[in-house]
């Protein structure tokens, strides 16, 4: 018996959920009829203030982007409240996406000016190294491997490793539950190695993105889509009849701005821009139209690091 003679009417409507999902991601292509972006008008977003006469000489980056005109930035396309990009518009919104114009108006570029480029997890270091972009706000967990090839701001926000499985699914119900199941990460992702190493009777599957994951969940493909709960909470939030968190979050991930190694002066000069607008209300108010949607209130936000130049 093929798998879609088997498909009952609610196996047959997640798939349809899955079309719909695997339509957002498709946003290359600005595909007609893709849904529309939940959550706020440009217009309802904060305005940071933009930092007039802005300096930045030890910075190769910031001199490199002033020539510019302009900041070229790394981010997400397909997870929702973090970093989405509209089909119709090319526009980017989501918490991750704030941070980044927040950062922008401080550093003395124009939030509106900022080209932001689609950058999926394996690839993050290689386009700060090789100066793809001048720096990286997207979900991207703060680690010591990963310091040894780029420099991190922040953190700006502190998720944990959650699981994220169909809604008639009682078998798993934590890591502990994974032997020999079927479990999606993002290849490159600290969720990924995590279950490599600590769960290694649970069969991972990698593909770029977690979007891809989500689909191959509701067509159940896989057993499981594992990554950060802020991620996954906005997956669940799309269609939350069909998919649901389980478990208590089972690793700490500290979300930082990913910049050059080498380039200290910019470091510091994104962590003062963040201290600045968690100060001045701006990162709460950022929170509250973006993450805050998928139903979590704004926690506290982590304590800046400011580690010193190696
Ligand atoms: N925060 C984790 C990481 O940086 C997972 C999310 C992601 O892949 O962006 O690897």
């Amino acid at each position: 018996m093929t798998r879609t003679t088997r498909m009952s009417g609610s196996r047959a409507a997640k798939a349809l959920a899955a079309l719909a999902l695997t339509a957002l991601a498709a946003t290359a292509c600005g595909k007609e009829g893709s849904p529309p972006v939940k959550g706020p008008s440009p217009d309802q977003l904060p305005k940071y203030q933009l930092a007039q006469g802005f300096q930045l000489p030890d910075s190769a980056t910031w001199k490199k982007a002033k020539k510019r005109g302009r900041l070229v930035v790394g981010a997400k396309e397909d997870q929702p409240y973090l970093g989405e990009k509209d089909p119709a518009t090319g526009r980017y919104s989501g918490f991750d996406i704030e941070i980044a114009k927040m950062i922008s108006a401080s550093l003395g570029f124009d939030p509106k000016t900022i080209e932001f480029k689609t950058i999926a997890s394996a690839n993050r270091e290689t386009a700060l190294q090789n100066g793809q972009i001048d720096y990286y706000v997207g979900t991207y967990t703060i680690n010591d491997n990963r310091k040894k090839l780029v420099g991190f701001g922040g953190p700006y926000y502190m998720a944990g490793q959650g699981l994220l499985v169909n809604k008639d699914d009682d078998e798993i119900n934590g890591p502990q539950d994974l032997d020999g199941k079927k479990v999606c990460s993002a290849a490159g992702s600290t969720p990924y190695q995590r279950i490599q190493a600590d769960y290694p009777k649970a069969v991972l599957v990698a593909y770029d993105t977690y979007s891809i994951c989500v689909d191959n969940l509701l067509t159940y493909q896989v057993d499981a889509v594992t990554t950060d709960d802020a991620i996954l909470q906005g997956y669940a939030a799309k269609v939350p009849d069909e998919l649901k968190l389980v478990g208590k979050p089972f690793s700490k991930e500290p979300y930082g701005i990913g910049v050059p190694r080498n380039d200290n002066a910019l470091r510091f000069a994104v962590d003062d821009a963040l201290a600045e607008h968690e100060k001045n209300g701006d990162w709460k108010k950022a929170y509250d139209v973006t993450l805050g949607l998928s139903g979590v209130p704004a926690p506290e936000p982590p304590a800046i690091d400011r580690y010193p130049a190696s």
